[in-house]
């Protein structure tokens, strides 16, 4: 660790512009980790962009800096930094085989999964990316201010659902609390990010709690393209549905299937613990956390879901036999 976060200062210290690329379909901690460090960066003297393949979502608005965010590809930039990727598929359209042969790439991640892409590779299990990103800040020794804070917070609150993650460790407060003590408002980030649901989003949720199946520790719902229709929602309107399915008691295993417009399904999956929902995102071709992961599959939406669904029993019953030897 640091003697990678050594190396990540030298990189930066020879550095005049760099590039901060977040994950498509972005969250608080991707969106959160870039800005907050693009924010560093500029105190550093560096201009910092940031990149994203997918716009930002309407409670994520009020994170200082997030309406710089484009799909931008790059252009002079001398270090690129990729933010709270397991992969580079996770960048999308933003992803740019010849920039990433020009010049170094620093992969800033909390994934199990990360595939170690990067010419440098900050991988390590924290509650969020934001963690490590803080890390580096103070390794790099750059002053917090109120808003690169509020960003950092912003992905820590995000992505441990208001601390109450199985990822959230004693450090993950003391960063908290350090980013609050340098201005950040907690109160006000969890209710930007939490509270605010439309009309149209409740009634997809709707939709589709009523519609859960499910056998054999496995269960799930899914989101079709007429469900978005009949309701007015968009793809924004399922975000959070997976953590708020698997709430339901006493089921290891839960899963959101959503069909997107390009024909692919978008499969959200999460577990109580008992199944590394990782490691079966990663055998389609995702990634994620041991309790909360994802993939995009190419395929029709009851194909696609059969197909999942078969891996997760698959996965279960192994555990189990596991446990019972
Ligand atoms: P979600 O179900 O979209 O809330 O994502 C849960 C976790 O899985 C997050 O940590 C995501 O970063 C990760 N994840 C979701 N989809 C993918 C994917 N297609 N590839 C890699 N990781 C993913
Ligand atoms: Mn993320
Ligand atoms: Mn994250």
């Amino acid at each position: 660790m640091s003697r990678c976060l050594s190396e990540i200062k030298g990189l930066v210290e020879r550095a005049h512009r760099a590039l901060l690329i977040a994950h498509v379909m972005p969250d608080g901690d991707t969106l959160g980790s870039a800005l907050g460090l693009a924010w560093a960066l500029r105190k550093r003297g560096l201009i910092a962009r940031v990149s994203c393949a997918d716009a930002v979502p309407r409670q994520l608005r009020f994170l200082p800096g997030s309406q710089d965010y484009a799909p931008r590809p790059r252009t002079d930039e001398d270090l690129l930094f990729v933010i709270d990727s397991s992969d580079l598929a996770r960048l999308g359209s933003v992803y740019d085989v010849a920039a990433f042969a020009a010049v170094p790439a620093v992969n800033v991640d909390h994934h199990v999964t990360n595939l170690h892409f990067g010419q440098i590779n900050l991988v390590e299990p924290r509650a969020a990316t934001a963690e490590l990103i803080l890390e580096l800040i103070r390794y790099l020794e750059i002053p917090l201010d109120a808003t690169i804070a509020t960003c950092l917070l912003t992905g820590l609150v995000t992505d441990t659902l208001g601390f109450r993650t199985a990822s959230t460790t004693p450090d993950s407060l003391r960063a908290a609390a350090e980013l609050m003590d340098a201005g950040a408002p907690l109160a006000e980030i969890a209710e930007a990010a939490f509270n605010h649901r439309s009309l149209p989003m409740l009634r997809l949720w709707g939709l589709a709690l009523s519609n859960i199946q499910g056998h054999d520790g496995v269960f799930w719902t899914e989101i079709s393209q007429a469900m978005l229709r009949q309701v007015g929602a968009d793809q924004e309107a399922t975000r959070g549905l997976a953590n708020f399915l698997r709430t339901l008691d006493g089921w290891p295993v839960s899963a959101v299937f959503r069909e997107m417009e390009d024909g692919q399904v978008d499969v959200s999956l999460r577990s109580s613990g008992a199944v590394d929902v990782s490691a079966v995102a990663l055998s389609f071709g995702g990634g994620g956390h041991v309790q909360a992961a994802g993939c995009v599959v190419e395929g029709a939406l009851t194909e696609v879901r059969e197909r999942v669904l078969d891996a997760l029993h698959q996965a279960l019953s192994t555990n189990h036999a596991n446990l019972h030897e």
